[in-house]
């Protein structure tokens, strides 16, 4: 490795990092280099995603998802047009099921309102016209804004855009190590100097935060998403995307159809607790941690009902029986054999507040003297990643 000082080093090159590199050479920085640990792009979260654009309907406003969500996704659609990337702008409907889920469907229409998003509470008929195979639901959601991208496309895209703006340099299977002095990290190729570090490193931005001293009161949890699909020639059932209402208590939402730029109808995702922050086969990614994870998750199931309830009714929806049983409430048509298997697969890295033992909500950013951590990454960061980065290099450079 040549480079051995810069004046910002970012840690990881998913969404996170790539946008907020795009954003501070925007505002003139001339000398960033990112370390990636892997070969390729989009081996992780940034990659393994549901391609969603949310609209910013499931977000109380005091909140940082809230906040940068209706602006990402404006434009990250700017963004894929101006690129001419795969964007399908097809909307959403959330159904409430029963009487028990209009006031959840309500407090999401009160959200997207106090947020600012797009939403409309639709009749069944109106329901109908979009999605007619749907469930019947006397009063459904509507997001318009809801869009649909190939993720590792636009992670390809803005890599090529810094990287022709000869401005940053990627350096691929190229792991962050540990800090090596004050302003200096350690990479197998050897050490780093800079003025600022980013870590934007996902699943292990926790580790990365504790060598500054920071954040030693979060633990990142491995959550385990893995899909179903909807057999091709019953892909009609689906025109767009089907959501249920969300148990708010969680940071999930729920399985759900997703109508993919491919047009293959994922259903899922499940989050379930997986056994290592790259746990993506059924023994693939186990490691040195893998004990310490399920001590965690031990603890909080003794500790953290949602938890609990997460851990109990979630792990069983990685047979096909019983994501027909949920997937059928949304989708009557549909029939146990309509659903196969998918290879779609992807681990949600979720922080835990360990003193108070609670699953955090929204993303938590740690800005000191010469760096600046990006915790908690949970969806919809896909979704956000272009305002956050806004943010984020406001928070570096000042407005
Ligand atoms: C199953 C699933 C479905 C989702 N669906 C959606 C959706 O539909 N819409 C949406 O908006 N969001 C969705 N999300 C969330 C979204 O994908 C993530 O929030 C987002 O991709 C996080 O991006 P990131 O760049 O922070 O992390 P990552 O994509 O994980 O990138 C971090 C990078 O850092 C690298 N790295 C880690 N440690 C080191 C190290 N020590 N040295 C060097 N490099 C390192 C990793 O290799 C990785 O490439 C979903 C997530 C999952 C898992």
């Amino acid at each position: 490795m040549e480079q051995k000082q810069c004046q910002i080093l970012i840690v990881g090159a998913g969404i996170t990092g790539l946008t907020i590199a795009r954003e501070l050479i925007h505002r003139g920085v001339g000398d960033i280099v990112i370390l990636e640990k892997e070969n390729a792009l989009g081996l992780h979260a940034s990659g393994r995603n549901s391609g969603v654009l949310h609209a910013g309907m499931y977000y109380t406003p005091d909140t940082l998802k809230a906040k940068y969500c209706v602006d990402g996704n404006r434009m990250m659609k700017e963004f894929c047009r101006k690129k001419k990337l795969t964007l399908h702008e097809s909307g959403k409907v959330i159904l409430a099921t029963g009487p028990s889920e209009m006031e959840a469907l309500y407090e999401l229409k009160r959200r997207a309102d106090l947020c600012g998003a797009r939403a409309h509470i639709i009749d069944n008929k109106k329901l109908h016209e979009l999605e007619p195979y749907a469930a019947d639901s006397e009063e459904a959601l509507h997001s318009p804004d809801t869009a649909v991208i190939k993720p590792v496309e636009v992670l390809r895209a803005l890599a090529a855009e810094l990287v022709e703006s000869g401005k940053v340099t990627v350096h691929y299977g190229t792991t962050f190590k540990g800090l090596a002095g004050d302003n200096q990290v350690e990479t197998p190729g050897g050490t780093i100097r800079f003025e600022k570090l980013i870590n934007a490193a996902g699943a292990y931005a926790d580790h990365i935060a504790h060598q500054f001293g920071l954040a030693k009161e979060y633990e990142l949890l491995p959550f385990k998403g893995t899909y179903k699909q909807v057999a091709r020639d019953r892909s009609f059932l689906v025109r767009s995307n089907i959501y249920p209402v969300p148990d708010l208590r969680t940071p999930f939402l729920g399985v759900h159809f997703t109508r993919s730029a491919d047009g293959e109808i994922l259903v899922g995702p499940t989050a379930m607790p997986a056994f290592g922050r790259e746990n993506y086969g059924i023994l693939s990614g186990f490691g040195r941690e893998t004990f310490s994870i399920l001590l965690r998750d031990s603890i909080l199931l003794f500790t953290n009902p949602s938890f609990r309830q997460v851990a109990r009714s979630e792990p069983r929806k990685y047979f096909k029986r019983f994501v027909f049983k949920e997937a059928r409430r949304l989708l009557p048509e549909l029939k146990p054999q309509d659903i196969v298997e998918s290879e779609h697969v992807g681990v949600r890295p979720q922080l835990i507040h360990w003193p108070s033992k609670q699953l955090v909500m929204d993303f938590i950013v740690i800005n000191e003297k010469n760096s600046l951590h990006i915790l908690n990454p949970i969806s919809p960061a896909f979704t956000t990643s272009l305002a956050f980065a806004i943010d984020m290099a406001d928070q570096l450079l000042g407005k």
